[in-house]
């Protein structure tokens, strides 16, 4: 047995809202966990009652870093103020490397019916804010799944059991997986040494070590060895995110992730939002 992954925190997720209205878990970019470097936000959307989501995110900026949108159920469009079109269904991906700027909105694609996903942002460092933007969309088939027995892991980013996932080119090395284990289960995932890790529950419930943990919560993990999970009788799904932290000053406000409050002045003069 590997060195093992501790629990150094559990976050219970927050309930907001964001965009013109829609309801979210927000368990990373929250007053009690601002950050987990890199990563600056954790937003869950789960409902299926449309007043939760039908508001969308109508045309807002970004600038300084990347944003991962991947839904599990329902249908999303997205649309740059580039004329960059595409629809996210069950299971797609959405890697936006938002660099020196992109204006986009993030509208519903459907009237009712169960609309459930995550948003992540993750940061660039800082002599990549100003790169130009870059699209990784990823159709469900581009997304290996590794079934097992037991459990069944999703790999967006990193690798789990030698399989890769579909994004590349990534700064900051990161690892995303999906993974949805089987009641009273348990299961090793190797993790990159020297990357912070958290593992994000929304099913079920999970033991990483310190007892069963329910879904809602975010679990932020030591920085070296790898994963042992055990669920509970009810199986568990899990997000686990990792990925090489920058180190480097934050500022942030709204939608303009930077290093400096000037280079944030700037943006906002720059989008006059
Ligand atoms: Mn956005």
């Amino acid at each position: 047995m590997s060195k093992k992954r501790i629990i150094k925190m559990v976050y219970k997720a927050l309930k907001t809202s964001d965009g013109a209205g829609v309801s979210i878990n927000r368990s990373i970019g929250t007053q009690q966990l601002s950050v987990v470097d890199p990563f600056l936000l954790l937003d869950e959307f789960s409902s299926d009652d449309p007043d939760d989501y039908i508001a969308g995110f109508p045309s807002h900026p970004h600038r300084g870093f990347e944003t991962v949108t991947y839904m599990i159920d329902g249908k999303l469009q997205h649309e740059d103020s580039a004329g960059n079109r595409g629809e996210l269904q069950s299971g797609s991906v959405q890697w936006m490397t938002a660099g020196k700027g992109v204006v986009h909105s993030e509208m519903p694609l459907q009237e009712n019916g169960l609309m459930r996903g995550f948003q992540l942002w993750l940061n660039l460092p800082a002599k990549h804010k100003m790169m130009e933007p870059r699209y990784q969309n990823l159709e469900p088939s581009d997304i290996p799944e590794i079934m097992e027995e037991d459990y069944k892991v999703k790999v967006i980013a990193g690798e789990f059991q030698g399989i890769k996932g579909p994004v590349n080119g990534v700064i900051t090395d990161p690892v995303y997986l999906d993974v949805t284990i089987n009641p009273e289960t348990e299961m090793q995932i190797a993790m990159p040494d020297n990357h912070n890790a958290v593992a994000y529950i929304f099913e079920g419930a999970v033991d990483l070590g310190e007892g069963l943990i329910d879904r809602g919560n975010l679990i932020v993990l030591s920085n070296e060895g790898d994963l042992y999970a055990k669920s509970g009788k009810d199986g568990a799904r899990f997000l686990v995110l990792a990925a090489t932290a920058l180190n480097e000053p934050i500022a942030r406000s709204g939608p303009f992730v930077m290093n400096t409050r000037e280079e944030i002045m700037k943006a906002y003069e720059d989008f006059r939002f």
